[in-house]
C-alpha cells in the first residue's frame, strides 16, 4: 500500500482551531451527527437535537485483551458508584482532528470543521441540552477529532457545569492524540489550575506508533513528528515535545 504520511501538523492544527472555537463568544465548533456517517454506526440513535450521542464503554475486551477500566474505573471512584461493568457516557464531538488515524470510527467529513455537519455552541448550549435527556448519563465525554485544538473547551465545560451545580455529580471525561501543546499555549496558569482542581475530571491520551514509521503509517502525519523535541517559545518551561510519543514533558517540576 502506498503510504501518504504528510500531514504538517503545526500548519493544519492552526489552520483547524481558527475555525473550532470563537474564543471572544465562547463558542465551540461540535459535530451535529444528523445525516452523518457516523450516525449510521450508532447504537442509539443521537441525542441532544443531533449534537450528542451515548457511547457505552465496556470493562471486557476482545476474546486475547485485557480488559479497559478506562473511563469506567475513574469515573466510578469520583461519582462512588458500585463496581460496573459497562458504562455509558454522553458524547460530545468538536469537528475537527489534525490527524488522519486509518482506523479512525469517525467518517473525515467529521473531522473537518465542516460546517454542514457542525455548528458553533456555547458550553452553556451544550449543558442545556445535556439536561434535556431524561436519560442522561453521569459521565460528559469530550472528544472529537481532537479536543486539545481547543484546550479551553474542557475549561469552559468545568466553568458550566460548576456554575449549574453539577460539578459533584457527573465526570468529565477527554481524550487527547498528543500532536499539539495548545494546553500549555492558550490557557493561562489560572486556566490550568482550575483543570487542575477539578475534581471530576480524567483524561486518555493515545500513542500512534512505536517508531516513526510505524507513527506516520498510523496518523497520516509526516514521520519527523514522532520525535520531535522543541523548546517552547512562550514561556522559560522548556517544554520538550515528543509528539507521538509521550505527549507534553516538562523538563521542570511545576505544578500545572
Ligand atoms: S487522532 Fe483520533 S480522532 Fe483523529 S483521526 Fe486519529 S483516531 Fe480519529
Amino acid at each position: 500500500m502506498e503510504l501518504e504520511s504528510s500531514i504538517d501538523t503545526d500548519r493544519f492544527s492552526a489552520a483547524l482551531r481558527a475555525r473550532v472555537i470563537d474564543v471572544k463568544s465562547r463558542r465551540l465548533l461540535i459535530t451535529n451527527f444528523h445525516g452523518s456517517k457516523q450516525e449510521q454506526d450508532l447504537t442509539e440513535p443521537p441525542n441532544c437535537n443531533g449534537f450528542g450521542r451515548v457511547r457505552h464503554f465496556c470493562l471486557a475486551g476482545n476474546s486475547g485483551w485485557p480488559q479497559n477500566p478506562l473511563p469506567i474505573e475513574p469515573a466510578r471512584r469520583a461519582l462512588h458508584m458500585r463496581s460496573l461493568d459497562q458504562l455509558r457516557a454522553q458524547v460530545f464531538q468538536i469537528s475537527a482532528c489534525n490527524w488522519r488515524c486509518w482506523y479512525c470510527f469517525v467518517d473525515r467529513t467529521l473531522l473537518s470543521a465542516n460546517l454542514k455537519h457542525a455548528s458553533l455552541l456555547a458550553p452553556s448550549e451544550l449543558v442545556d441540552l445535556y439536561l434535556q435527556e431524561a436519560s442522561r448519563p453521569q459521565v460528559i465525554d469530550l472528544t472529537g477529532g481532537q479536543p486539545d485544538l481547543a484546550p479551553e473547551w474542557i475549561l469552559w465545560m468545568m466553568q458550566e457545569l460548576k456554575f449549574r451545580g453539577l460539578e459533584n455529580d457527573t465526570y468529565i471525561w477527554s481524550d487527547d492524540n498528543l500532536s499539539i501543546d495548545y494546553f500549555w499555549h492558550f490557557l493561562t496558569d489560572k486556566d490550568r489550575e482550575v483543570i487542575c482542581k477539578y475534581k471530576n475530571y480524567g483524561k486518555v491520551c493515545c500513542f500512534k506508533g512505536f517508531d516513526a514509521v510505524s507513527f506516520a503509517f498510523n496518523s497520516s502525519a509526516l514521520p519527523e513528528c514522532f520525535c520531535q523535541a522543541k523548546t517552547d517559545p512562550f514561556d522559560d518551561r522548556k517544554c520538550t515535545h515528543l509528539r507521538g510519543l509521550a505527549g507534553t514533558l516538562t523538563t521542570e517540576k511545576r505544578p500545572i
